[in-house]
């Protein structure tokens, strides 16, 4: 399925069932009749599903007591597992090959993960949630990506990918440990503009995000920068915005650098 489909396909469970954020979960599974089954599996378990041919019916294994560490870490387990669930071409996995165990979030290194977890940020944060948010201004800033994410139950990064695949402006979402970049998601129109890679595997000296690396959990480091810090130099130049903030654990950064004078089209 094309991403568009998918977020589509996320936006009808939605609509089916009248969800609206944070979104019921458990409902969705009652009216299913998936079974969710939590319990304790283990560090490296990131969630399975199950079909179960005796009784017809899929179920869902998820880590519990993980809430308090990560918040909406578990509700994203099981929206990612629901991604399975309602994507025909995963569902048809499922009944042949009856189980599938997930990877860690977010490491969008395999296709069939990759659509899983782009149907759970779209069915957990809902594209008329974004809007509202947007309003006229057309972007959120990193403080407004966190009201998203405490509204929709979700972690800050999931709302920050969420928005990264949702704005229609240049804009990338980098995870960063230990100033090491981990994993980044890029706007489409980021992409389109050539900047769809970043040229360096470490975040830039002095930056914004650097700081946050050294500050408390919460706080939103932000200031200027520019995509010769952040891309190799083939690139054309562009001024940047870098909000960062530390997400609390493993030396974590969370950075969103946005295009700071971009005009789309429909701006005239
Ligand atoms: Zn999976």
């Amino acid at each position: 399925m094309t991403d568009f489909e998918i977020d589509q396909l996320a936006d009808s469970v939605l609509q089916l069932y009248r969800l609206n954020a944070p979104v019921d979960l458990a409902r969705i599974a009652r009216e299913e009749g998936i079974e969710l089954v939590g319990g304790n599996f283990g560090a490296d378990f990131h969630g399975r599903i199950e079909y179960l041919p005796d009784d017809g019916v899929f179920a869902v294994y998820h880590p519990e007591n993980l809430g308090e560490i990560f918040p909406g870490r578990v509700r994203f387990t099981i929206a990612h597992e629901f991604g399975h669930y309602f994507i025909p071409e995963h569902r048809d996995m499922l009944l042949r090959d009856l189980v599938h165990d997930s990877a860690e979030d977010f490491r969008p290194d395999r296709q069939i993960e990759r659509e899983a977890d782009r149907f759970a940020s779209a069915l957990l944060i809902p594209a008329v949630v974004l809007r509202n948010k947007m309003g006229r201004k057309g972007f959120l800033s990193l403080k407004e990506i966190k009201a998203v994410g405490a509204e929709c139950q979700t972690s800050l990064q999931a709302a920050a990918f969420r928005y990264t695949q949702f704005t229609s402006e240049p804009h990338l979402a980098i995870v960063s440990e230990n100033r090491r970049i981990l994993y980044y998601f890029v706007s489409e129109e980021a992409n389109a503009l050539g900047f769809g890679g970043l040229g360096n595997k470490t975040l830039p000296s002095d930056s914004p995000a650097v700081r946050a690396l050294a500050s408390d959990r919460n706080i939103i480091c932000e200031g200027e920068t520019n995509t010769e810090q952040w891309f190799s130099e083939r690139y054309r130049r562009a001024d940047l915005w870098d909000e960062s903030i530390n997400l609390g654990y493993n030396n974590r950064v969370l950075t969103l650098l946005s295009w700071q004078d971009y005009e789309s089209e429909s701006d005239g």
